[in-house]
């Protein structure tokens, strides 16, 4: 039996999670199967400049956390793009140098995120996460080496990731429950289901994926 991997989620429930936590990264007891993300959204609005970088670092440094996020680009919001552009340009520099990889929120702004990616010759795996878009966005991501975490909206029989979840390969594949309600066991299920893997294949590929990007982070 292969634990369920749940790639970004707000409250960890089964399986082994990677929990974002911004930055305050839990003290003292945790569950073995509780991995952290800290990082610092868009959405927070925080300015590059505002930030410690040497006490960002300590953190993405720490023993349980596999991952930098999430972060990324939102042109939902009002601030400048150019200045979340270097917010998470600084963010992506703290996990390269701590050999991680980086959970990536995108709204309309997945060019911008992808010629990141090229202008830094960024390494470590980026993971979309919440991935929710159109055939050619998929394509661009995928071309560019992008890991793609899928969540409950593929519940949803006519969203975008529903009908695209096929053409991601398995090997780049992930899954959340990001702030849903919806468990984990729910999101592999519509999986399976939309891709006809059985449940326990599906679990060893991602526990695989989980192991190439995250996993082998840990000490
Ligand atoms: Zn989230």
């Amino acid at each position: 039996m292969f634990p369920f991997v749940n790639v970004h989620t707000h409250t960890p429930g089964e399986g082994i999670n990677v929990w974002d936590v911004g930055r305050n990264v839990p003290v003292g007891e945790v569950g073995e199967m509780d991995f952290f993300s800290v990082g610092i959204h868009p959405m927070e609005g925080m300015r590059e400049g505002e930030v410690d970088w040497s006490g960002f670092r300590v953190l993405v440094e720490r023993e349980r956390v596999v991952a930098v996020g999430e972060c990324g680009l939102d042109r939902r919001f009002a601030r400048d793009l150019r200045e979340q552009e270097r917010l998470f340009w600084r963010q992506a520099e703290c996990a390269e140098e701590a050999g991680k990889p980086v959970v990536i929120h995108g709204v309309r702004a997945y060019p911008e995120i992808i010629a990141t990616r090229k202008a830094g010759e960024f390494r470590m795996p980026w993971v979309i996460h919440g991935y929710n878009n159109n055939e050619r966005i998929l394509a661009q991501l995928l071309e560019h080496g992008f890991y793609i975490s899928a969540g409950a909206v593929l519940l949803t029989p006519d969203s975008n990731v529903s009908r695209r979840l096929g053409d991601i390969p398995l090997e780049r594949l992930f899954l959340e429950t990001d702030d849903r309600e919806t468990g984990i066991e729910e999101v592999y299920a519509g999986a399976a289901c939309r891709l006809g893997w059985e449940m326990e294949e599906l679990k060893k590929r991602l526990w695989m994926n989980f192991n190439t990007v995250f996993h082998g982070m840990v000490k």
